[in-house]
């Protein structure tokens, strides 16, 4: 593969076998939402993610709101979400009619504070959502066990951390449902799609009822309760049974391209590198760095401009939740948040930027990076 003028933050890894399955699904006439692809991705996806049981969806949103719904988080409820998170953490909670409590992230993980949810938990509180921000999975044994003191329920967001482990235990496995997102950017993909993952099978098939439109399982078209339409169509669980398939083979060349990135731009107080605690095998969903010392303001724009220029395309931080117009929050007080959200940049990841592009986007970054120093 030749360099490139322009390098996308992000872009799928498909192969042969996606073509081949999603054709098999399509010549079978079943492109619907049944079908041989369903099953065997739900099987296998709850296999590799050390769960009892994988219900697919039509998206990672949508499986974050089917798990609240299912669970039976309504009008009153408090649900505890950290401050920085991309935006459909804390619809979902929307969605049901509660209200999403905003929790500041640690700067060790970048994930949900756990102090700081513990401060939190009300006499209203239903839920705690862990978002595994940017592939590093939340603090979990410390959750798990607030959660349990509390009889709250506890979400795995991990929509950007499949193939992440914590203490030898997959992602899928560490909160009480685990949600997974498989957009066109994510680890692995079917352009969309989500699932959730769990091993309480009472919630698994509560959260298969309210996907189906809520349709009583054992007499077809009689709706027992309000559901939605939740499905994920048979065309792209074959994709992503050959995702599935592919997945250690992704996800190691995308550990490779993020340690390049850390060997050859570490450069504090300059440029950080995502912080990963003992004990973690982070996902790599996307190089992650903060730009400048603690404080720095608008050294990372300058850089993401330059780097534009150069014709490398990336992504700045989540904007701090409480930030936006739906959630605006007057006590705003989320200092770590903030300055993440401020220094924050992802660096184009993904499976096919062979060994050269690599090089190439590197010098581009190192050349951008002496570029908006000079000019400080
Ligand atoms: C991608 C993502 C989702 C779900 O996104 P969809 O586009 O609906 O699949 C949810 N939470 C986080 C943190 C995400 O990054």
């Amino acid at each position: 593969m030749s360099t490139q003028d322009r390098y996308p933050v992000a872009r799928p890894c498909l192969s042969d076998l996606e073509e081949r399955y999603l054709l098999d699904a399509y010549r079978s006439g079943w492109i619907s939402s049944q079908g041989p692809y369903l099953q065997r991705f739900e099987e296998q996806f709850a296999v590799k993610c050390g769960a009892a049981a994988a219900v697919a969806t039509g998206n990672g949103t949508v499986a974050l709101h089917l798990v609240l719904a299912a669970a039976g988080v309504g009008p009153g409820d408090e649900v505890i979400v950290p401050a920085l998170t991309y935006i459909a953490t804390a619809n979902a909670v929307t969605y049901c009619g509660a209200r999403p409590v905003f929790v500041d992230v640690s700067p060790n993980t970048w994930c949900i504070d756990v102090e700081q949810v513990a401060a939190s938990v009300g006499p209203r509180t239903r839920a705690v959502v862990a978002v595994d921000l940017y592939g590093h999975p939340a603090d979990y044994p410390a959750l798990r066990a607030l959660c349990e003191r509390h009889g709250l329920l506890l979400v795995a967001d991990a929509a950007e951390s499949f193939g992440a482990f914590l203490n030898g235990r997959p992602t899928g496995d560490l909160g009480d449902a685990t949600t997974f997102s498989f957009f066109g950017n994510k680890v692995i993909t079917a352009g969309e799609g989500g699932c959730v993952t769990t091993s309480d099978l009472a919630l698994a098939d509560r959260m298969r009822l309210l996907r189906n439109q809520g349709m009583d399982p054992r007499r077809r078209y009689f709706f027992p309760v309000v559901g939605f339409n939740y499905r994920l169509t048979n065309l792209a669980a074959a994709l992503l049974c050959a995702q599935l398939e592919r997945a250690d083979e992704i996800i190691s060349r995308r550990e490779v391209v993020i340690s390049a990135y850390e060997r050859e731009l570490s450069n504090p107080p300059l440029i950080h590198r995502q912080p990963v605690l003992p004990g973690v095998r982070r996902a790599p969903w996307m190089a992650s760095f903060l730009v400048g010392p603690a404080g720095t303001k608008g050294l990372r724009d300058d850089l993401a401009r330059t780097l534009d220029l150069l014709g490398v395309e990336t992504r700045p931080f989540f904007v701090p939740i409480p930030d936006l117009p739906p959630y605006a929050d007057v006590n705003n007080d989320y200092p770590v948040t903030a300055d993440l959200s401020r220094r924050g940049i992802n660096l184009p990841t993904y499976a096919e930027l062979s060994d050269v592009d690599l090089k190439v986007v590197v010098d581009r970054v190192r050349a951008a990076l002496s570029k908006v120093t000079d000019r400080r």
